[in-house]
């Protein structure tokens, strides 16, 4: 396959997707123009140019940061059209109208690059009748895009090919939005809604019509279908509010439109609630009421009876939640026989589901596999259907799903296919298996797809009956205790995964650490710190040095302290290079740990700062040890006589606040990661990145840094930070501990009161770290802000 290079994409369409879309390329670094109408008054790109300012304000963020909206170039139909001929792939992203895409495709259609690949970003309509206004020339290139909104952080991306679409134009694009774009890509069929939107939808309204049969509320379905069942914590009701009621509504029209021979085709029909909220305007969270109205700080709920929004806040009840907590098949079970309302609902809202895919697999997708994905990345579910039905007892729950369909209980008179009773699913217990997924339209197992992207997965997302290797039992184990597993997957690199809770760094996360870097030394290229789960480090772990301070006080905290700050220097020292292959949070220690490595390569969702004064602490693992050292470097670096303050001041202030970097891209600018750090688009190619890295690194002579003084602010930088800090504590901005806390960390970071320009070695910052962080330990203040924490997992202000 010849290597398909996207060197600029362009974005037709600054709406709610067009402009987030753009937005996300620009966070992995794709060069992007984003198009739109011209504007009928004031510059051409003015539709654009506001679409572009509103990412910088739009929460969740779509942005890693917020100024780097500049780097989107913007556009207009009129005047720049030529600058497609320089696009690679063009997505398009206008309102859902057939009429309107059409003539758009109609016009760009002379300036599409000879190559370049057109995909419409539609979530409903059909991609073939799309591709049909098109040039022969370009059918073969076109086909969907599906992005769920918002974009940068649904995983799901869904490929739809027409018959026309070239299978090797495809695969290109899935490559790219997989490693590039970051996304996790199903391929769908061309129908009504493709995979994800079909399934979702489909069973929001199904739980609509259970929930009004069993007559529960919303507050307590969203309850009853939110995290307790696995699924998204918005729930149902909530999440339609979320998706606004309008654009729901829309994908519920289409299946209407489009579905009228579908056996479920009643259940499509729009609910009298949903459409008297749409009618009156109140289309969810963007209009301030739709199932919830938000009322001052109380959150309302709709009561279906009346009308008018109520109290809400209701919630599952006791008996029916700790039934959810069984493994699959209790839980499947206790809830189809209580008689309790609530778990009758919840048995009927599976029930339908199970019945909907396994009616609908045969046309929706090519296997089962792509079902699960979809609702899994696009829904938020952390099983999709197929997967919870296997893990549940496929016959058994086939059997169940049959008596309720025969008794007329179900939504649908339609039976379940005949290959759920018969042959290989049958045979193997559910329609994954050690061969791949069920496809019924074949009628048999198929593996997943064999592109090259996916040999940079060692560890893709698993489904139930696949029998993948979990990656923490895998590969050569090295090295084990309660919380670090050392083990290597190629022999040439080592792995150290932390598995404590939120990976917290304890005393015997340490040894297992230092320990590995002794095996790393001795036997392999380099070592890297990954764990296959969504966190690095949430930082060090404080109640495990409980026991030592009821019994030592402060003063026995100090060698344990030291002890970590020795793993660090190993860590910076140690002869191969150590990797920190970072995703999700990385704060205090596990971003003091980060930036001792000797490189980072993090996913773009990572969140990495030093919050140790939301505890009332200082950083005490050698992150300010390294603020200073930092700015001895980048002082050194620009100019031999430039004053070291300058390059401390933006390091002093983001510890003193805690600041927390949102994105990879934003650690960089805050100093946690280097330009020469890695940021890797997609989770699931963190560790082999990181792997590649610790290889290069070692194949390319690694030498661990030299072990050097440099200069520090002294008494000088101290003094200027505390007068700036006087003037915010008089004027009421920061509290008086807030003050000390900031003294102390502008002690530690100016090197203590020395002259300017004195030569500090990082142990002697770090003996000042300690100093400091064990008289905060005994500080009343400090012990509030401890206990608050610990007990309501919220930072106290005092
Ligand atoms: P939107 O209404 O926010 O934006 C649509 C954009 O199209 C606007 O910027 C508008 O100026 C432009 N436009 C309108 N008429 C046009 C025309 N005749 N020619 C060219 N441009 C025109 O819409 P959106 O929510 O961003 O949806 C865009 C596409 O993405 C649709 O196909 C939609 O189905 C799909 N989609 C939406 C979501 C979602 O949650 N909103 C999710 C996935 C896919």
């Amino acid at each position: 396959m010849s290597r398909f290079q996207v060197r600029k994409v362009a974005v037709l369409g600054a709406g709610v997707m067009g402009a987030q879309i753009a937005a996300h390329l620009v966070n992995v670094k794709v060069p992007v123009v984003l198009f739109d109408l011209p504007a009928k008054e004031g510059p051409k790109n003015g539709i654009v140019t506001k679409a572009v300012e509103g990412l910088k304000k739009l929460k969740p963020a779509p942005l890693g940061v917020a100024e780097n909206a500049a780097l989107i170039q913007q556009a207009n139909y009129e005047e720049h059209l030529e600058l497609l001929k320089d696009c690679d792939l063009i997505i398009e992203a206008i309102a859902e109208r057939m009429d309107w895409k059409l003539d758009l495709y109609t016009k760009i259609a002379p300036f599409v690059a000879p190559h370049a690949i057109v995909a419409s970003n539609t979530s409903g309509l059909s991609i073939t009748k799309l591709s049909e206004v098109l040039p022969e020339s370009i059918k073969p290139r076109f086909c969907g895009i599906h992005f769920f909104n918002p974009p940068r952080y649904m995983y799901l991306v869904e490929l739809i090919n027409t018959p026309t679409t070239n299978p090797e134009v495809i695969d290109q694009l899935e490559s790219f939005v997989t490693s590039a774009v970051g996304k996790g890509v199903v391929r769908a069929n061309d129908t009504p809604n493709f995979v994800a939107n079909r399934v979702g939808i489909a069973g929001m309204m199904a739980t609509m019509i259970e929930a009004e049969k069993f007559g529960l509320s919303v507050d307590v379905v969203d309850d009853l279908t939110g995290k307790k069942l696995g699924r998204a914590s918005s729930g149902t009701f909530r999440t339609a509010d979320v998706v606004g009621l309008d654009t729901m509504a829309h994908v519920v029209k289409t299946m209407q439109d489009n579905l009228k021979d579908d056996p479920f085709y009643s259940t499509y029909a729009t609910p009298k609630v949903l459409a008297g909220l749409i009618e009156k305007g109140a289309l969810g969270q963007k209009a301030g009421a739709g199932f919830y109205k938000k009322v001052g700080k109380d959150i309302q709920r709709l009561d279906f009876a009346t009308g008018e929004y109520v109290a809400g806040g209701g919630k599952a009840e006791e008996i029916v939640a700790r039934m959810l907590k069984k493994p699959a098949a209790d839980r499947i079970k206790l809830l189809r026989e209580s008689s309790n309302p609530q778990a009758q609902f919840l048995w009927s809202i599976l029930r339908d589901s199970f019945q909907y895919v396994a009616v609908h697999l045969d046309t929706v997708a090519d296997t089962a596999r792509e079902i699960d994905f979809a609702m899994r990345w696009g829904f938020g579910s952390q099983q999709g259907p197929f997967e919870l039905w296997q893990a549940a007892g496929w016959k058994q729950v086939a059997e169940w799903v049959k008596a309720d369909i025969d008794a007329g209980k179900t939504l649908s008179s339609a039976p379940l296919p005949a290959w759920v009773f018969e042959g290989p699913v049958a045979d193997n217990g559910g329609v994954h298996s050690k061969d791949g997924s069920w496809s019924a339209a074949e009628g048999k197992f198929k593996p997943r797809a064999k592109l090259p992207v996916y040999e940079r997965q060692a560890f893709p997302e698993a489904l139930v009956g696949e029998g993948a290797v979990e990656p923490l039992k895998a590969g050569t184990e090295e090295f084990k205790n309660e919380e670090v597993r050392v083990w290597s997957l190629d022999g040439e690199v080592l792995i150290a995964s932390i598995n404590a809770k939120l990976h917290l760094i304890s005393p015997t996360v340490t040894e297992g650490l230092l320990k590995a870097v002794e095996i790393a030394e001795a036997k392999y290229k380099g070592l890297v710190i990954w764990s296959p789960d969504d966190v690095f480090s949430a930082g060090a772990n404080l109640e495990a040095l409980m026991p030592v301070f009821m019994t030592k006080g402060a003063k026995g905290i100090a060698p344990e302290e030291k002890k970590l700050q020795d793993m660090m220097l190993r860590v910076r020292y140690a002869s191969v290079p150590v990797i920190a292959a970072m995703r999700g949070l990385a704060l205090g220690g596990g971003c003091e740990l980060a930036v001792h490595c000797a490189r980072r390569v993090a996913h773009m969702e990572s969140y990495v700062g030093l919050v140790e004064v939301g505890v009332g602490l200082i950083p005490g693992g050698g992150g300010l040890t390294y603020i200073a050292r930092r700015a001895a470097e980048m002082a050194s670096a620009g100019n031999a006589n430039a004053d070291i303050f300058a390059f401390l001041k933006d390091g002093f202030t983001n510890a003193a606040m805690a600041k927390v970097a949102t994105s990879a891209l934003e650690a960089q600018k805050l100093g946690y990661l280097l330009d020469s750090d890695i940021i890797v688009p997609n989770k699931d190619e963190l560790l082999y990145v990181a792997t590649a890295q610790a290889k290069a690194m070692a194949d390319s002579g690694y030498r661990a840094p030299l072990k050097a003084k440099f200069p520090v602010a002294g008494r000088s930088g101290i003094a200027t930070v505390k007068a700036q800090l006087a003037n915010m504590r008089d004027g009421g901005f920061i509290s008086a501990h807030d003050f000390h806390l900031a003294s102390l960390i502008a002690d530690v970071v100016c090197g203590g009161e020395v002259e300017a320009g004195s030569l500090v070695t990082e142990e002697y910052l770090m003996s000042l770290e300690r100093k400091h962080f064990c008289s905060l330990l005994e500080h009343p203040k400090t012990q509030e802000r401890i206990m608050g924490m610990l007990q309501t997992g919220k930072p106290v202000r005092n």
